[in-house]
Formats: C-alpha cells, sequence, structure tokens
C-alpha cells in the first residue's frame, strides 16, 4: 500500500522541479509567519502572505518549467552570500552584470569582469 502510494508521487513528480533551498526559506517564512499571526493580533493578517507564501512553494515544487525554478534558484544563491560571506564582496558589472567576487577591506580598486572585460571601480 505504502509502496504504491510511493510510486504514485515517484511517478506524479516525474519532470518536475522539486524542492531546493529556496522552497524551504520560503515554505519556513510561510510557517513563522502564519505562527507569528496566530499569536500576536495585531498580525492577523499576516496568515494572508503567509497563504501566498505555501502556496507560491508549492507552485516551483510542481513547476514543469526547470529552467526557469533553476535560474531563481541561482539568483537566491547569490543573493545569500551576501549575507554569509563577510571575507568578500560581491558586485554586478555595469556592462553585462555578470556577479563579479573581490576580497573584502582592500580599498578603492579596478575590477575587471572576467566574462566582458570591462573595467569599472569599486570601494571594498
Ligand atoms: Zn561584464
Amino acid at each position: 500500500m505504502l509502496r504504491r502510494l510511493g510510486d504514485g508521487l515517484r511517478r506524479f513528480m516525474y519532470g518536475r522541479y522539486g524542492a531546493d533551498k529556496l522552497n524551504y526559506v520560503i515554505l519556513w517564512s510561510g510557517v513563522i509567519l502564519s505562527l507569528l499571526s496566530s499569536f500576536v493580533e495585531s498580525l492577523a493578517f499576516l496568515i494572508l502572505v503567509s497563504y501566498g507564501l505555501v502556496f507560491w512553494a508549492i507552485y516551483r515544487m510542481l513547476s514543469r518549467n526547470i529552467a526557469a525554478r533553476q535560474h531563481e534558484a541561482a539568483a537566491f544563491s547569490r543573493f545569500a552570500k551576501f549575507f554569509t560571506d563577510r571575507q568578500h564582496r560581491y558586485y554586478a558589472c555595469p556592462c553585462c552584470g555578470q556577479t563579479v567576487r573581490v576580497p573584502r577591506g582592500k580599498g578603492r580598486i579596478s575590477i575587471k569582469c572576467p566574462r566582458c572585460g570591462q573595467r569599472f571601480e569599486k570601494k571594498t
């Protein structure tokens, strides 16, 4: 019985995106917001936001547009690096948008984009 259920679920999820880090963050934000909205009366409206987040996570999980979901996940991981990497700074190339990582605390430096070769100055 359980095995048949598992097979059915596997067949259902075939060709779909599934879960990733971004989905966990979205789902947990939804759970936390729904808890907040149930404990703090003035924040009751957050229950709608939390439903939105949960539906967004389910939508991403069941999505068949895997390339778009991977693109979102890559953007999210770049975004998360801004907060977790204390040794480097991340800049977007003004010419092509490529993310460039440079060491922190070197003063004003000239950065050469590895993709398009454009040079630009930034303070690290
Ligand atoms: Zn560039």
